[in-house]
């Protein structure tokens, strides 16, 4: 299974670790076995030479025979001596009495040396001396160890004090048997720590062989769970080419391909975060019980709650319906429900569309729900709505009283000359207020749908108001009993201004808040006409000392059919669509209209248009030029 590269594996360094313990295991038990061979050497060495000792009483009766004086019966004595004596170990042994003359050998094939002078000079220096000697020789004739000792005879007296040197004894044993003990022994050390030091190579090579595959194992268990906490950036070190090996790459693959798929799934979730919080809708998923998980910018905004409090709880309380709805029912029947957020400070209807999060096995896992700001609509539509009331309503009025006039008329009426023309009068005047309420709205509904056509032109401003406001005082001289008296101020800037407009439209403004201003002053009242400019606007402004508007219908004065005071404005003739008509001219012209009032005390009306100052600049751009 493991399979390493021949060379490399030599060359590591846990094979010479092993190497070195093996040898170092060698070296200690080659000193031990050196010890004890020695010992067992000089041992086995000093029971062989103890084996090998002439016993004394050979000795004894061999010196006997050498003081004898008859030599030839003594040699026969000493060869009896010999050939009684018997010790395996020991090959020859040979009397040489002092003179030097070999008495006797034990070895039966050399009788013939028996009587000769002996040659050995080691026997001689004995006999000189007077000395035992041994020694150990190597013969390598016979490839053998030899054992050598000359102990020296002497002859004991009838005293017994005194000693004399008599000859000496030679003895030649063979040591073959000492050394191949010996030898045997060595061989089986040998052998047994060869044997202990390949058993030693061998565990030190199963223990790296064990350890090479239980690292890469336990470094790839690591990297594992380094990539369950989530921390990629590792790699398993791959040591082989093998299985290890390949499951090395496979796991540093794996880490590879989990960051991936993990940065891509990031990335997808932050770009699915970021359409979510722009979406202009809101946006909320939950749970299969229906507890929120996502929440997006717009919908907490919408439900005025943070995301972080909005997560965990259910939809049903986010969106305030759990006394109207379960669950279940946004479950089951998933049409949208219209939800009214509205508070004080503002107003929020929202339309709200559910659909189901749902495996491909249908197991439902969750709710969406999409969130449509539909104020506007709402708001145009119930305007439209009450546009459609107001009309009715604003012709109905006189259509009854139209009705009723008739009626009379046709009843008899007709035949008094002192009613009837009071009646037809109000008939005609009935008739022409609604004439003119059409035209009004016909004219708002051309606006309305941009089919209206504006005539621009440049026009002094300055003079075109003076013109208007001209026709006004004009009115009052005219007629020699007014129903009302009025004053009209003007504070006109002394500019000439130019401004771009239809002058017929605008002229239909300034005459309708004219109008009003007169209409709501007191008699006698004095209305102030201002023009001025800014760098790039004109302003006019109207102000009366009239009844004032009421702060609370400030915003709707320019709203079609809006009256402060129903009634009173009906019976003096408005319709109620003036403002909404100047409204619509002035921005259409690119300029501004608003109120400012105080009740009681008056009210001021502004218009602003967008004004260029170009003839001056061209002028002084002539100016600079020249
Ligand atoms: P119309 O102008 O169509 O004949 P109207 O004057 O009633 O009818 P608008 O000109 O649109 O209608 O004015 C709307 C309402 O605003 C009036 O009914 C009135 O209640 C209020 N209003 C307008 N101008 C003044 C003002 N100068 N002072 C007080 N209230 C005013
Ligand atoms: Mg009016």
């Amino acid at each position: 299974m493991l399979r390493f590269k021949r060379k490399n594996f030599f060359k590591t360094i846990n094979f010479k670790i092993a190497l070195v313990f093996a040898l170092l295991l060698l070296i200690t038990l080659e000193i031990v076995g050196a010890i004890f061979v020695k010992q067992l050497e000089s041992k086995n060495i000093q029971d062989f030479k103890q084996a090998v000792q002439i016993p004394t009483y050979i000795d004894n009766s061999l010196a006997e025979q050498l003081t004898v004086s008859s030599t030839r019966k003594a040699n026969g004595q000493i060869k009896t001596i010999l050939s009684n004596y018997n010790n395996t170990n020991i090959d020859e042994i040979r009397v040489v009495d002092s003179k030097g003359t070999i008495r006797g050998t034990s070895d039966v094939n050399d009788q013939s040396v028996v009587g000769q002078k002996t040659t050995d000079r080691n026997v001689k220096n004995a006999i000189y001396n007077n000395r035992t000697y041994t020694k150990s020789t190597y013969d390598t004739q016979n490839n053998g160890r030899y054992y050598i000792s000359i102990v020296p005879l002497y002859s004991s007296n009838s005293t017994g004090n005194s000693s004399q040197l008599v000859g000496v004894l030679y003895v030649r044993a063979n040591m073959k048997s000492v050394y191949s003990t010996i030898n045997n022994i060595m061989g089986i050390f040998v052998i047994a720590s060869l044997v202990a030091m390949v058993l030693g190579l061998g565990l030190g090579i199963a223990i790296i062989i064990a350890r090479a595959i239980t690292r890469p194992i336990e470094e790839m268990k690591q990297q594992t769970q380094r990539i369950a906490r989530g921390d990629y950036a590792g790699q398993v070190r791959v040591y082989s080419d093998d299985e290890l090996g390949q499951l090395a790459k496979a796991i540093n693959n794996l880490s590879i391909r989990v960051e991936e798929s993990q940065e891509s799934t990031e990335a997808e979730r932050r770009r699915l975060d970021s359409v979510l919080s722009h979406m202009s809708d809101g946006v909320i998923a939950t749970d299969r019980r229906g507890n929120i998980t996502i929440i997006n910018e717009t919908a907490s905004d919408f439900m005025d709650v943070t995301a972080e409090k909005a997560i965990g709880n259910s939809i049903l309380d986010i969106l305030k319906i759990r006394d109207d709805y379960s669950l279940r029912d946004l479950i089951e029947n998933q049409d949208e429900l219209m939800l009214d957020f509205s508070s004080n400070e503002r107003d929020l209807i929202l339309n709200a569309y559910f659909s189901l999060i749902q495996r491909e096995s249908g197991f439902i896992s969750g709710l969406v729900c999409v969130l449509h700001d539909v104020t506007e609509q709402q708001k145009i539509d119930n305007d439209r709505k009450q546009f459609v009331s107001n009309v009715s309503h604003e012709l109905r009025t006189p259509l009854t009283s139209l009705r009723s006039y008739i009626e009379a008329l046709s009843d008899g009426a007709w035949k008094d000359p002192e009613v009837a023309p009071g009646f037809l009068k109000v008939t005609q005047e009935e008739t022409d207020r609604m004439i003119r309420m059409i035209n009004e709205l016909l004219s708002l509904s051309r606006m309305d749908s941009g089919t209206t056509r504006v005539d621009m032109e440049l026009v002094n401003i300055n003079e075109m108001f003076n013109y208007v406001l001209d026709r006004f005082d004009m009115i009052l001289k005219k007629d020699d009993n007014p129903a009302k008296y009025y004053t009209i101020k003007r504070e006109f800037t002394k500019r000439d201004l130019w401004v771009e407009i239809d002058t017929d439209k605008f002229t239909q403004v300034l005459d309708n808040i004219m109008n009003n201003a007169i209409k709501y002053s007191p008699d006698g009242g004095v209305v102030t006409c201002r023009l001025l400019e800014t760098h790039n606007q004109v302003i006019i402004s109207i102000s009366d000392q009239g009844l004032g508007i009421p702060r609370a219908d400030l915003a709707h004065v320019f709203d079609r059919f809006f009256r402060v005071d129903k009634a009173r404005s009906r019976a003096q003739g408005g319709t109620g669509l003036g403002l909404a008509i100047s409204k619509e001219v002035v921005q259409m012209l690119g300029g501004r209209i608003w109120v400012d009032s105080v009740e009681g005390k008056g009210s001021t009306f502004y218009i602003s248009l967008p004004y260029e100052p170009y003839e001056e600049e061209d002028l002084w751009d002539d100016d600079s030029q020249a």
